[in-house]
């Protein structure tokens, strides 16, 4: 039998040191057809982020060609940065049956429910502020400045949590692996994305 099916959008938002990247590269690894969405940003790169694998690093005057041309599915600013994320190989991945998944923060993931409603959104909720406080200190890549403009986000970022369709807890990170692909697990098997199968049988 040929299991394969559309592909499924999936945004996953939590703030900055919630764990997202873990659980995304954990995805990756696990599942049959992913891809991971590189967005577009302003911000500079951190030591060890490459250029088109992390972040497309773009100049201000690079990333406002890309809202005038429409080229983004939705874009946001970010404490100071421009964030966004292009629409071309999402829409590309998708149609090629790949399950695409975005890393993106609140505003921008509200622009993706309103315009794609069968996207599935996940808030990742940090254990607690005091632990988000300790990860981005020990990232040890931000001023103090960026650090508390970090942290009130997130209060305010965790404030929009009940938005979005499922909340997965990162108390422990293989806890909220399990999660997060259990979620993408059950949400693949939705009798509206199977009943092709049924015809097949037929
Ligand atoms: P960082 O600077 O720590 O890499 O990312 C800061 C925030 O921007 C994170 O919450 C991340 O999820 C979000 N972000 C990354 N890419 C995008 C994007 O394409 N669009 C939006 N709206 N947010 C993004």
């Amino acid at each position: 039998m040929d299991r394969s099916q559309p592909g499924k959008l999936f945004v996953l938002s939590g703030p900055s040191g919630a764990g997202k990247s873990t659980v995304i590269a954990h995805l990756l690894k696990t599942l049959d057809k992913a891809y991971f969405s590189v967005s577009a940003t302003t911000r500079a790169p951190r030591e060890g982020e490459v250029d088109g694998v992390d972040y497309h690093f773009l100049s201000r005057e690079q990333f406002e060609e890309l809202i005038a041309r429409g080229e983004l599915l939705e874009h946001a600013e970010y404490v100071g940065n421009y964030y966004g994320t292009p629409a071309g190989p999402v829409n590309e991945k998708l149609a090629a049956g790949y399950d695409v998944l975005l890393d993106i923060e609140t505003q921008g993931a509200e622009q993706v429910m309103a315009n794609r409603p069968d996207a599935v959104s996940v808030f990742l909720f940090p254990p607690g502020f005091a632990v988000l406080e300790e990860r981005l200190r020990k990232r040890g890549t931000d001023s103090e400045e960026k650090i508390q403009a970090r942290l009130a986000q997130a209060r305010v970022e965790c404030r929009r949590a009940g938005l979005y369709r499922y909340i997965v807890i990162n108390d422990l990170i293989e806890n909220a692996c399990s999660e997060a692909l259990a979620i993408i697990t059950a949400e693949k098997c939705r009798s509206a994305d199977r009943l092709h199968f049924l015809k097949e049988e037929d």
